[in-house]
């Protein structure tokens, strides 16, 4: 399942090159026909990404139509020549030389503005987005006994962090993920949104995971670069038997909230 960054740079495309004119909108697969007509030759007016949600608004109709895509765990949505056409294309958005294609997607829908807002009310605090609100996640993660390693993973507290993002920042601010939110205290919290929104923004700069500061990178470290689907150097994530980056010490694994949490049991003792 891609994190946030990813997410927010496939908006930022959309946004870059498939607002200068009426975009050819079509459903070659055929599921999304009957609603693709809805859109077909009105303009993109903005796409944009709450967490792992995203959104591209279109000048059309009153009320205005809005496409909500989520990627889930096998989806895809590719730039490519607009002549190349293959696969099972749920949504193709074209602007006469490059082609968006949208493939396996868990969701494609076409909703209100209406449907919008109460979507994205129920999304949580985005770390890359400017209207964010933290002091009000805050005030929900301090409230609850559930563990900050599992509070990260809630997509209706903490939008975009994934798997990756969780471990990085909890090892970089070294804290323990099974610490409570109510025995976490505000500097703690400031520390670990503020680490993810550096940490996410780099990756939306960037278009990978890097988390290693520059003393523990393979070139100062004298080691050999990480090499994993995932790309990126990092301390902790999928690390689980190899000796921290900082201590020695070996990583740990274990299941939490459904997905496996890595953590340096001395660096978050
Ligand atoms: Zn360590």
């Amino acid at each position: 399942m891609p994190e946030g960054h990813v997410i927010h740079r496939l908006a930022r495309t959309l946004n870059a090159d498939f607002r200068s004119g009426p975009l050819a909108v079509s459903s070659p697969q055929g599921r999304f026909a009957s609603e693709a007509v809805l859109v077909d030759g009105s303009s993109l007016t903005l796409a944009e990404a709450f967490g792992k949600h995203l959104f591209i608004h279109f000048d059309a109709a009153d009320p205005r139509h809005v496409i909500y895509i989520h990627l889930g765990l096998i989806g895809s949505l590719r730039f490519e020549p607009a002549a190349d056409v293959w696969g099972q294309i749920r949504l193709r958005l074209d602007n006469g030389t490059t082609a968006a294609n949208l493939r396996g997607p868990q969701f494609c829908t076409l909703i209100t503005e209406e449907d919008y807002q109460a979507k994205v009310a129920k999304v949580g605090q985005d770390p890359l987005r400017t209207d964010a609100d933290p002091d009000s996640l805050w005030d929900r993660v301090h409230a609850s006994r559930r563990s900050i390693g599992a509070q990260l993973m809630d997509q209706g507290l903490f939008a975009g962090v994934g798997n990756i993002y969780r471990a990085e920042a909890l090892f970089r601010q070294e804290l323990s993920p099974f610490i409570p939110g109510t025995q976490l205290d505000r500097a703690e919290f400031d520390a670990v949104w503020e680490d993810l929104v550096e940490l996410m923004d780099y990756g939306v700069q960037h278009g990978r995971i890097d988390t290693v500061r520059p003393a523990h990178t393979p070139e100062a470290m004298g080691r050999e670069p990480r090499k994993d689907d995932h790309g990126g150097e990092v301390y902790v994530y999928r690390r689980a038997g190899q000796p921290c980056h900082v201590c020695g010490t070996e990583i740990q694994e274990k299941v939490m909230q459904g997905r496996n949490l890595f953590w340096c049991p001395t660096c978050q003792g």
